[in-house]
């Protein structure tokens, strides 16, 4: 795994004329699925801007994090049998782990379950209650009586009022395309209990983006949008003026609810994507609060800091109505732009699980496929508008074994050994002023302006025509034939020293997708980190060129072929949730043994992956009683940090007296799957010791932590 590279200014460093602060997020992932290479789009794209920002030497941070409240992973943690704070971390290190691998350079990847969360959210809604924007209403909703909770329009199906097919969701037919109310479907049922959802009436909470001061704002704000696209999309939401569009939003929920509970509204949370956005903010301020970064400087209205916010665009409405009308009348400075791309499609279809086309950032790994290449594919397509890209299997491999390979890391491969073998691997000072090389040499810049306008297509259009270019060079030169008579040295010389120069250039502009090959080149060049005004600074004599280790092999359409296998597999029917994602990553492995041999497992061992499956902490025995008409199990009633005690059965009444334990600390097991006993429900297990043969050596000790471990740690 490829460790994301630091951020290049330190906070202490005093601002330089000319050097920018600049603020990028990306949006943030759901916490109840795995990152699949449609969001990896988003990141990639995210990511090369990023880090094309920071080679000129910009103070860039890169901030993310996963989206983790609401009813999906209250439901989902429900069926697995553990709680949402177990779900959630334990899908946050599998998204870290999938942006590690593609190279995606977050500065702080954080959680919207955050205590900072917590704190921005109410601080925002305070204000904006002050400045008399937040309306308390009643409102009717379906409800479930069985389940006890309001449902939102995703949890409840039923027939097409339009068509008649059945099992059909509250706000659209999958079948005749309609949409409507989830109050006409016929015959409707709760997806979570499957009764018959009844009205209810509650009160919620409402931003009021109605008010004519929101509406003003966003007027004003809508002309400094980049895309004409999202201003178009906007200027449709907010009408003519006086034509008062824009609704009040929605902004609580009723408990059950994971999420913040509303200050001075007991039972009410505020609504999931209140608090998203707002992570932004809450992962920044972690940044921040640990590198002295100066958050407040950056957040305030009148900040000089810049701002920009990587979105698809299907979730441009939170991001250019909502978000900037909370930041602007929460007292905070507004988004400096908005950026949203368009969907990916695999061979031309939506992504598809029956066709193998869903395909998931892990199963890319398992398979071998450097995730270099899909960065440098995705970018080859990317520009600036909200358009659809396509990732075409045959074109990918094509392209990647073409321009890659072919063009661009063949010219290193064929330089390198003259030069090594008749020139102590140093260059020729003279051929660093060739045409050639100044052609390269006054492209960088260029190229540098196309990553910060997001043209990334053309960059690498015009990288490619260069790289075509030196070829050119390269075959006119001939050096395997000048190779052959002494007296060619000279020239043979120069045109190895052009080529790696021309090749170094080329390194430099491909550096923003290729981040870990532009590692490997400058080790093998011996130089130090490309940055954009390295394009002025050529090799040298001085320094020697390393040996030429190969950097980069061609895409195996056996890989291909494995990677869609792999994706297909895992769709097993009535499979869902944990069980389908091993199962994909069983699959992928499998798969992925046709093309790249894995490092066997010893038997009876497990990976460190599997152990960090089992959520260990220290829990404090808060009560013990004896259960009555159970000669074997006390009743432990456990706190693990959390909000509620957890109640727990142990059968380890035979070794120890109820009030014994009664204080205690030990070691619990808090993601097993909750067990319905006949005396009540056990919500985990705590860990004891035992002989092997408990008859022929009886005895049962309840693990206890060295003195100063606190109830809720980890152990591990
Ligand atoms: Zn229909």
């Amino acid at each position: 795994m490829s460790a994301p590279i630091s951020a290049t200014a330190s906070a202490a460093a005093p601002a330089q004329a000319g050097r920018r602060q600049v603020l990028v997020t990306s949006a943030l992932p759901y916490a109840n699925g795995q990152i699949h290479i449609g969001h990896m789009v988003e990141y990639i794209q995210t990511d090369i801007w990023v880090r094309a920002l920071r080679m000129h030497g910009h103070e860039v941070y890169y901030v993310g994090a996963d989206d983790t409240h609401g009813t999906p992973v209250m439901l989902r943690a429900e069926k697995e049998g553990i709680t949402p704070k177990a779900l959630i971390e334990r899908v946050w290190k599998e998204h870290k782990r999938d942006f590690d691998s593609f190279g995606i350079s977050f500065d702080n990847y954080y959680s919207t379950d955050a205590e900072e969360n917590r704190l921005l959210c109410e601080k925002i809604y305070g204000a904006l209650k002050e400045a008399g924007l937040i309306e308390a209403r009643d409102i009717e909703q379906a409800y479930d009586p069985v389940k006890e909770m309001f449902l939102p329009d995703r949890f409840i199906k039923g027939e097409c009022p339009k068509c008649g097919a059945k099992d059909q969701y509250g706000d659209n037919c999958e079948v005749c395309g309609s949409t409507y109310q989830p109050t006409e479907l016929i015959n409707p049922y709760s997806v979570v209990s499957g009764a018959t959802p009844i009205r209810k009436t509650s009160t919620h909470y409402f931003f009021r983006l109605s008010d004519p001061r929101c509406e003003d704002f966003l007027r004003g704000w809508v002309s400094g949008l980049a895309q004409p696209e999202a201003t178009n999309k906007m200027r449709e939401w907010l009408g003519d003026k006086g034509e008062a569009k824009l609704a009040d939003w929605d902004i609580s929920r009723d408990a059950p609810y994971f999420g913040f509970e509303i200050p001075g509204a007991p039972g009410k949370y505020f609504y999931v994507w209140v608090d998203a956005p707002v992570g932004y903010y809450a992962s920044f301020k972690k940044l921040a609060d640990e590198r002295g970064i100066d958050f407040d400087a950056w957040v305030k209205p009148d900040s000089t800091a810049e701002q920009y916010h990587f979105i698809g665009k299907d979730i441009l409405y939170f991001h250019t109505l909502f978000w900037p009308a909370m930041l602007q009348f929460s007292g905070h400075r507004t988004p400096t732009n908005v950026f949203a791309h368009g969907f990916l499609t695999v061979d031309g279809a939506k992504m598809s699980k029956s066709r193998g086309t869903f395909i998931t950032a892990q199963s890319v790994i398992d398979t071998g496929i450097n995730p270099e290449w899909l960065r440098y594919y995705f970018a080859a397509k990317l520009n600036n508008t909200m358009e659809d890209i396509d990732l075409n299997l045959e074109d990918f491999q094509a392209r990647v074994n073409s321009d890659l390979v072919g063009k661009y890391v063949n010219i290193a491969s064929r330089a390198a050994g003259f030069l090594i073998k008749r020139f102590d691997g140093r260059v020729q000072d003279s051929a660093m002023h060739h045409p050639l090389v100044g052609q390269l040499r006054t492209a960088i810049p260029t190229i540098a302006a196309l990553y910060e306008s997001r043209e990334y297509g053309r960059a690498l259009r015009t990288t490619m025509e260069l790289a075509d270019a030196v070829n050119h060079y390269v075959d006119a030169a001939k050096p395997w034939d000048q190779a052959k008579d002494p007296a060619n040295s000279v020239a043979l010389h120069e045109t190895c020293s052009v080529s790696l120069e021309a090749f170094r250039l080329l390194s430099l502009a491909l550096k923003p997708v290729l981040p870990k090959l532009a590692e490997a080149v400058e080790a093998f060049l011996g130089i130090a980190p490309l940055v954009w005004s390295d394009a002025a600074n050529p090799l040298s004599s001085e320094q020697p060129i390393n040996a030429y280790k190969h950097l980069t092999t061609r895409v195996d359409p056996k890989q291909i072929e494995a990677l869609i296998a792999a994706n297909r597999e895992s769709l097993q029917p009535g499979q869902e949730g944990a069980a389908a994602a091993s199962a994909a990553s069983a699959a992928s492995s499998k798969a992925a043994k046709a093309v790249k041999s894995k490092e066997p497992e010893a038997e009876g061992t497990i990976s460190i992956d599997d152990f960090a499956k089992v959520d260990l902490r220290i829990a404090k025995i808060v009560d013990c009683k004896a259960v009555e008409g159970s000669d074997k199990l006390l009743q432990l009633t456990l706190d693990v940090g959390e909000e509620k005690t957890r109640n727990v059965f142990s059968g380890i009444k035979s070794a120890y007296q109820p009030q014994d334990l009664v204080g205690k600390l030990t070691v619990m097991v808090v993601n097993l799957a909750p067990r319905k006993m006949k005396f009540g429900l056990s919500e985990g297990m705590v860990l004891a010791a035992s002989a092997t043969d408990e008859k022929a050596e009886p005895g049962l000790y309840i693990l206890e932590p060295h003195s100063g471990a606190k109830p809720g740690m980890r152990v591990k």
